[in-house]
């Protein structure tokens, strides 16, 4: 296995991260226990070192079973890392409760990676002004946190205030060949490099899209090498980024945790052709978009409860993946139904407020026919 060494602190952890947020499950929506278990015990005896988890996760059974799973082990050849969910969090006691809930649920004394979990500027603030990063400052001061950090998803701009705001001890971002220019992307991989900020990866498959690249995409990788999988180069341009330390993946079968304990036993770098064709796909991906929505949310809220940059977000997903099952779910959600296209009013206050120059409603309009045709022929077919 693939170990990175985080100069900061002293410590090698294996490439491969256990990301447990996917588990398998049984058919009442409960974690299948027995494989998940024997799952994590394959990867551990591989040489994984490193587990993820979050209050959350799983209905908050991730990580008590986690815990379960780590409470055999010595001590010191693991890390956990554990988030805490800061949209909970409403007073400094609601994160004292929390804190003390997860060592329980994990049977630990100490976390060695703590992370706020999924952060932009305002819920940081927010997390400021209530004194909760204090707090977590105390905690690292008495041993019971290691490491401190903070998950993120938002904007480039939330993420340099919150990556300046205070010396982190790393930072998980979400990072693949395709998102180099969402989210923290390339620029918050090179801000952290400057400052020394070591980075775990998460999302190093996009949620297991890169896996479903349409028919055209996928042959110029079977190209290369008819036995490699979409998953394996995804995985690989990940780790070809140095201050990469830990590449989180959420396993949801023992054939995935199989596959991954190969591609990083040993890892391969890419070479330049492989590099270039990835390049290639993603270019082609991007050219498929249906427009420029960057998610900076400056349109938002709306009157009529519109998440407009969320229903640009699927519809640009789809189009590039060219396949409905990449955002079923989402589109499908019956909570989110009120925030969906049909809700517009076409009232245009949103349109002179998007740098993009969008017209938002009639590229909600487009949204709405699209993805409704798209279900329609997935359902029929
Ligand atoms: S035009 Fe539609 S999306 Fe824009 S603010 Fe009005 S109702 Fe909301
Ligand atoms: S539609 Fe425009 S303003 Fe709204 S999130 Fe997208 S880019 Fe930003």
């Amino acid at each position: 296995m693939e170990t990175r060494y985080f100069e900061t602190f002293d410590i090698h952890a294996s490439l491969l991260g256990f990301g447990a947020m996917r588990l398998p499950v049984t058919p009442d929506g409960k974690i299948d226990r027995k494989r998940a278990l024997a799952m994590m015990r394959e990867a551990y005896e591989a040489g994984v070192n490193y587990f993820d988890t979050a209050y959350p996760y799983h209905g908050g059974e991730s990580e008590p079973l986690v815990g379960e799973f780590l409470s055999g082990l010595d001590r010191s050849t693991f890390y956990v890392a554990t988030k805490l969910p800061q949209w909970s969090v409403h007073s400094i006691d609601d994160a004292k409760r929390i804190f003390e809930e997860q060592l329980a649920r994990l049977q630990q004394s100490y976390i060695d990676f703590y992370l706020i979990h999924s952060i932009d500027k305002k819920a940081f603030d927010r997390m400021v002004d209530l004194g909760v990063v204090t707090y977590l400052e105390e905690e690292q001061k008495k041993g019971r946190i290691k490491h401190l950090g903070f998950s993120f998803h938002s904007i480039y701009e939330d993420f340099e205030y919150i990556t300046r705001f205070r010396p982190w001890d790393f930072i998980q971002i979400q990072y693949n060949y395709l998102d180099t220019e969402e989210q923290a992307g390339d620029k918050g991989y090179e801000l952290c490099t400057e400052l020394g900020i070591p980075l775990i990866v998460m999302e190093p498959i996009k949620g297991g899209s890169l896996t479903r690249l349409s028919p055209d995409l996928e042959a110029k990788l079977k190209a290369l090498d008819a036995d490699a999988t979409p998953a394996s180069y995804a995985l690989r341009w990940v780790a070809d980024h140095p201050n990469v330390k830990v590449i989180l993946s959420g396993m949801s079968t023992e054939e995935q945790v199989r596959e991954n304990l190969q591609t990083f036993s040993p890892y391969k770098p890419l070479n330049e052709n492989e590099r270039a064709v990835l390049q290639e796909i993603a270019n082609s991906m991007r050219s498929r978009i249906g427009n420029n929505c960057t998610g900076c949310k400056y349109c938002m809220p709306c009157p009529s409860g519109v998440d407009i940059p969320g229903n640009f977000a699927l519809w640009n997903k789809y189009r590039m993946f060219d396949n409905y099952e990449v955002v079923k779910n989402q589109w499908e959600q019956k909570s989110d139904e009120d925030k969906r296209p049909p809700s517009c009013t076409e009232c245009g206050q949103c349109i002179p407020l998007c740098p993009q120059h969008i017209d938002i409603p009639t590229d909600l309009t487009q949204v709405q026919e699209e993805l409704e045709a798209a279900r329609v022929a997935y359902y029929n077919k």
